[in-house]
C-alpha cells in the first residue's frame, strides 16, 4: 500500500465523496455496487449476486432474499482522467420501505447518491418514495438507467418517466451507442467523445468524428440549453456565443446538481460491466464532496451549534449503523466536525456516558483497515463498543451534542 499517498488523500477532504447507492429492489443496486468496487480494485473477484456472494450483503439471510438489509460503507479509490485520486465510500443504503428509519438515516450521513433504474421497468414505486426522501433531505443526486443490455430497455422511456412520476429534470449527459444486445457504448454529451465498451469490462475513448459531430451536437446544444436555465455563467457563455468546451459545462452541471436543479443521467449495464467507469467518473465530477454540503446543525445545552466540516473544530458525529461482526460490533460514525483519535474519551449522547474509542477501523470491501485518526468528513467504524446504539451523537466529553432524534434502534446486522 502507498501510505504517502493514502496520507495525503486524508488531508484532502475535496477528493472525497460518502455516497449512497438507492434504488427499487432489482433494479441492479448489488450489481452495480459490486462493480464500482471491482473497478477501483477494492474487491477482485466479481460474484453473480443471485448466487449470494456480494459482497455488500453481509448477512446470509440477507444474501438469501436478496435485499439490502441495512447500511454498511465501504470505501474504495478512483482516479478519473486527467484528474487525482479520490476516496469513495459507498454507504449501503437500504431500499426496501420496511427499513424506513435506517434508510432516513443513511440519507443524513452521505453527501450525494447515485439513483438507480432499470431501463426496463423504468421508475417504479420504492425508487419513487427513495428519491423524495433524498430530495427532502437535500442530498445531490445522478441517475444511473441500468439494464441496457436487456430487451425493451429504453433511456428515453426513463427520462421521462423521471420526468413524470418524480417531478425530477433529467439531464442526460450522454446516450447509449446502440442498445440490448448490441450495447456498445456511450456518446459523451459533455466531452464530445464516444465511449466504446467491449465485452471484457475494458474501455475506449475517442473524440466524434465530422458526421458523430453533426449527429450528436444538438443533443448536446440542448443539454446546454437546460443546464443554462439554471446556471448564469453557463447562459452568459451561451448568449454571447462563446465556444462551450467540456470544463464549462462539467461546472454548470456540478453546480446546478449542488443545488438540486437537475439530475445529471447516464446509463450502462452494470451486469455486463457498461458503464461503470463513466459512472465513477460521475461520481467524483458531479456529486459534492463534504466541504460542499450544507454544516448540520446540532443541539448542545447552551442552544444550536452550526457544525462546520473542519477537523480544528469541536468534535460532531452521528453513530448510524450498528454491523456484529466476529471480532466485536462496529459502529459507523459520520464525522461532521472535529478529529477522533485512537484512545479519546468521547459523550455518547443516547447512552449518556462517556466513552472510550479504543480501536477505529475503516472497512474496505471484505476487510477492515485499522487507522488511527479520522477527520471531519469521514465515515469510520468504532470497534469494539459491546452496547453501541443507532442514531447517537458523538461529541467531546465538555460539549455535549445530540444531532439526531430519530427513535433508537436495535442492530441487526452481522458482520464476519
Ligand atoms: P438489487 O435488488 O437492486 O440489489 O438488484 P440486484 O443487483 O440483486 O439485481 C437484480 C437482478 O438483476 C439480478 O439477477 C442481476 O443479475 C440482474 N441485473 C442487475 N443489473 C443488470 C444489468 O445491467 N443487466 C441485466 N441483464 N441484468 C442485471
Amino acid at each position: 500500500m502507498n501510505t504517502t499517498n493514502t496520507r495525503t488523500l486524508n488531508l484532502n477532504p475535496s477528493r472525497w465523496r460518502n455516497l449512497g447507492i438507492i434504488a427499487h429492489v432489482d433494479a441492479g443496486k448489488t450489481t452495480l455496487t459490486e462493480r464500482l468496487l471491482w473497478k477501483t480494485g477494492a474487491i477482485h473477484r466479481v460474484g453473480e449476486v443471485h448466487d449470494g456472494a456480494a459482497t455488500t450483503d453481509f448477512d446470509p439471510i440477507e444474501q438469501r432474499r436478496g435485499i439490502t438489509i441495512g447500511a454498511a460503507a465501504v470505501q474504495t479509490h478512483w482516479t478519473p482522467q486527467g484528474q487525482a485520486e479520490h476516496r469513495l465510500t459507498i454507504i449501503d443504503t437500504p431500499g426496501h420501505i420496511d427499513f424506513a428509519i435506517e434508510v432516513e438515516r443513511s440519507l443524513r450521513v452521505l453527501d450525494g447518491a447515485v439513483a438507480v433504474f432499470s431501463a426496463v421497468d423504468g421508475v417504479q414505486p420504492q425508487s419513487e418514495s427513495v428519491w423524495r426522501q433524498a430530495r427532502r433531505h437535500g442530498v445531490p443526486l445522478i441517475a444511473f438507467v441500468n439494464k441496457m443490455d436487456r430487451v425493451g430497455a429504453s433511456f428515453e422511456q426513463t427520462l421521462a418517466q423521471m420526468r413524470d412520476k418524480l417531478d425530477a429534470t433529467p439531464w442526460a449527459i450522454g446516450r447509449p451507442l446502440g442498445a440490448e444486445s448490441d450495447l456498445r457504448g456511450w456518446v459523451d454529451l459533455v466531452a464530445r467523445e464516444l465511449v466504446l465498451w467491449d465485452e471484457a469490462g475494458g474501455i475506449a475513448r475517442r473524440p466524434w468524428n465530422d458526421e458523430e459531430t453533426r449527429e450528436h451536437e444538438p443533443l448536446r446544444e440542448r443539454l446546454i440549453e437546460a443546464v443554462a436555465d439554471h446556471d448564469d455563467e453557463l447562459a452568459q457563455a451561451f448568449l454571447d456565443a462563446r465556444a462551450i468546451d467540456s470544463e464549462l459545462l462539467k461546472a454548470a452541471l456540478r453546480r446546478g446538481t449542488l443545488k438540486g436543479a437537475g439530475t445529471p443521467v447516464l446509463g450502462g449495464s452494470a451486469f455486463k460491466n457498461k458503464g461503470v467507469e463513466t459512472l465513477l467518473d460521475a461520481i467524483v465530477d458531479y456529486l459534492p464532496s463534504p466541504l460542499d454540503r450544507p454544516m448540520v446543525t446540532a443541539q448542545s445545552e447552551d442552544g444550536e451549534v452550526a457544525l462546520a466540516p473542519d477537523a480544528s473544530g469541536p468534535l460532531g458525529g452521528l453513530v448510524f449503523k450498528i454491523v456484529h461482526q466476529e471480532h466485536g460490533a462496529l459502529s459507523f460514525v459520520r464525522l461532521y466536525s472535529g478529529t477522533l483519535r485512537v484512545g479519546d474519551t468521547v459523550w455518547a449522547s443516547r447512552r449518556e456516558r462517556a466513552q472510550r474509542v479504543g480501536r477505529l477501523v475503516v472497512v474496505q470491501a471484505d476487510h477492515g483497515r485499522d487507522v488511527e485518526v479520522a477527520y471531519a468528513g469521514e465515515i469510520v467504524a468504532i470497534q469494539g463498543w459491546k452496547d453501541a446504539v443507532s442514531g447517537e451523537t458523538l461529541s467531546g466529553v465538555e460539549r455535549k451534542l445530540v444531532l439526531d432524534t430519530i427513535q433508537a434502534q436495535p442492530a441487526v446486522l452481522s458482520w464476519r
